[in-house]
């Protein structure tokens, strides 16, 4: 028998296939999701509502897939918590948690690898190998969630990966995540981060759904971009912004930009005003991220540098902030403790 993950299946479709193809009744539904997502019971043997021939009927039919954990790294500065997963084909993703005063945010990986190889990630050095199903998404965030006793109220699709490049399994997990019913996590809770892929941005634009989108530019020319970020090669800045706009156009939402700052490569006051130059006229906001140990061996510029293209970028009229390092001592960006399990080194 074809053994399905229940956790890839959204509310109608879940409803759908319990009564049409294993005969269980309606509101049977309501039950089983409120003890996955609610309760976090990961068998069906231990929901104790249903009957004993219900269960037994779900445990032939489902699994419930959760990844298993098989390393965690914690911030003793900040509780940061970094955890590497390993799915049922035995290939590993990564997932973060990070806790700010009244949010916990889980950053998720969308894609075992990553096509894109961007020079300063890790996930980027390891190559591609497939793209996670809706369920492998879901499946992270509740594995941290129990792995925490925790309800994750943000949820940013800024892990392994680049999520509009899978961008059926992402919707439907924001469908899974988003439904009363199941996760009940607001969509103006869940951002997607894109290195930008302008027809996908357009195609997120018709998106009814309230969700936030965070755009990874971190450079100010398509000359320094290349450098970092291949997938420049194929969609050139201007176009990448093109489609920030109609997207804005579309949906009268703030556009955030993410932009890495790199010493003697992108952190000059001239590219301070490059960068308010291509991105002025829209309502967008910047998030200047110092670089963190790469594989690139770049560098984080200076305290000096950094406060110049921030004050730079707050006089020509941008929202800007330098975002707080998190989970420093564990180098908690993506990708970095998958390397070690697979034996890649970086310099
Ligand atoms: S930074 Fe993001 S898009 Fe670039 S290689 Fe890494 S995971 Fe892929």
């Amino acid at each position: 028998m074809n053994v399905k993950n229940i956790l890839d299946f959204n509310y109608n479709d879940l409803k759908k296939y319990l009564t049409e193809n294993i005969g269980l009744e309606k509101y049977r539904t309501d039950q089983i999701c409120d003890w996955i997502y609610k309760k976090k019971i990961f068998d069906f043997q231990e929901m104790t509502n249903l009957s004993k021939t219900d269960r037994d009927i779900l445990t032939e039919n489902f699994q419930i897939s959760i990844p298993y954990l098989i390393k965690k790294q914690v911030s003793k500065v900040d509780g940061t918590t970094k955890y590497l997963f390993e799915l049922e084909d035995g290939n590993t993703v990564e997932s973060v948690l990070i806790f700010y005063p009244n949010r916990t945010i889980a950053c998720i990986s969308s894609q075992v690898g990553c096509p894109l190889k961007c020079e300063f990630c890790s996930t980027g050095q390891s190559g591609f190998i497939r793209n996670l199903s809706s369920g492998e998404i879901i499946g992270q965030l509740l594995a941290i969630e129990k792995d925490k006793n925790l309800e994750i109220n943000n949820v940013v699709y800024m892990g392994m990966g680049e999520p509009l490049l899978n961008f059926d399994n992402v919707i439907r997990s924001i469908e899974i995540l988003n439904d009363p019913k199941m996760k009940r996590l607001g969509a103006r809770h869940i951002t997607i981060s894109t290195a930008g892929i302008p027809h996908k941005i357009e195609e997120l634009a018709e998106y009814k759904k309230e969700i936030r989108l965070s755009v990874s530019l971190h450079a100010p020319t398509n000359a320094q971009r290349n450098k970092i970020m291949p997938v420049n090669h194929k969609y050139t800045i201007e176009q990448v912004v093109q489609a920030c706009k109609i997207y804005q156009e579309k949906t009268n939402k703030r556009v955030t930009f993410e932009y890495i700052l790199i010493k003697g490569f992108n952190d000059t006051k001239e590219d301070a005003l490059k960068l308010a130059d291509l991105i002025g006229n829209m309502k967008a906001m910047v998030n200047l991220i110092p670089i963190n140990e790469n594989p690139a061996g770049f560098e984080k510029p200076s305290k000096r540098f950094i406060e110049i293209f921030l004050d730079t970028l707050i006089k020509a009229g941008i929202d800007a902030v330098v975002r707080a390092e998190k989970g420093s001592d564990i180098l908690a960006a993506c990708g970095q403790l998958r390397l070690k399990k697979i034996g890649v080194s970086y310099k």
